[in-house]
């Protein structure tokens, strides 16, 4: 496979094409960027960490039978994907009170949520990414009713998979955000599953081990990303 020239470039990945038309590259690189943006520094070793974490939950995702996008590593900051027509929208699950919940809501941070809440949001930087629901989506033509359905239900299932796993590291998964797209005409699992797209606490402590640490300016913000990672058995 041959990374041939720069498609776009994220606020914290770069995606390139290659000479197969139907996989990309995923380059995660050390940009941290918070508020719409509004705040980015670079982190130290963060683009690795972020690949090599993401490559283990995809393949953990893939093994319990979630289609992913993901293929394989290519290097420590890079990884082969499937190219996905992607779906604008981001698909939030809240298991813990945290975040814009906490602040439209009012409800106390850490607060247990039974039922987990699903929410979805419009990827659109300009509009701040507002929150929006099944009847815009299907409305404005972001995605199909089905496709929804789609998104919802595995979006679930990888919060049964990814709670457990995480609380055998004795970490509490609070929320976390996935992408999604199309490939063959599947629903697929797109972008990363990341510290920079989920909260994760220490079970006991309660110690923030994700972007809240760079968004709160708590420090050790890798080095929380890199003791998740090893909580969950990963060899880094
Ligand atoms: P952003 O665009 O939000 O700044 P990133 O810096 O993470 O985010 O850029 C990665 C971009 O690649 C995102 O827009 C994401 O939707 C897109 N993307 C992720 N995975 C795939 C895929 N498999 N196929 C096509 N696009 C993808
Ligand atoms: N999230 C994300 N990208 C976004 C918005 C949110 O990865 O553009 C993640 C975020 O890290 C958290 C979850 O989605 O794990 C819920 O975020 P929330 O709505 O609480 O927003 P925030 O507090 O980050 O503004």
């Amino acid at each position: 496979m041959e990374k041939r020239e720069l498609l776009y470039s994220g606020k914290a990945k770069s995606v390139y094409t290659t000479d197969d038309p139907d996989y990309m590259v995923l380059e995660f690189r050390n940009d941290t960027s918070a508020f719409d943006g509004k705040k980015v520094e670079q982190l130290d070793r963060k683009g690795r960490i972020n690949n090599l974490f993401n490559a283990f939950i995809m393949q953990k995702l893939s093994d319990a039978g979630i289609p992913t996008h993901f293929e394989k590593l290519l290097s420590d900051n890079e990884a082969l994907v499937k190219k996905l027509d992607m779906i604008p929208l981001e698909c939030v699950v809240r298991n813990l009170a945290a975040g814009s919940l906490v602040r439209r809501l009012g409800v106390e941070e850490g607060k247990e949520l039974n039922p987990p809440t699903f929410e979805l949001f419009l990827k659109n930087d300009a509009l701040g990414d507002p929150m929006v629901n099944e009847s815009h989506a299907a409305t404005f033509g972001w995605a199909s009713e089905a496709q929804i359905a789609r998104m919802k239900e595995l979006t679930f299932k990888v919060n049964e998979i990814l709670k457990q796993m995480f609380l055998d590291g004795d970490m509490l998964l609070v929320d976390y955000k996935l992408e999604f797209g199309v490939f063959n005409g599947e629903v697929t699992l797109g972008d990363e599953f990341s510290p920079d797209g989920c909260r994760l606490w220490d079970k006991n402590t309660r110690e923030k081990m994700d972007k809240d640490r760079f968004r709160q300016g708590l420090g050790g913000v890798v080095e929380g990303y890199e003791e998740a990672a090893r909580r969950l058995g990963m060899d880094i």
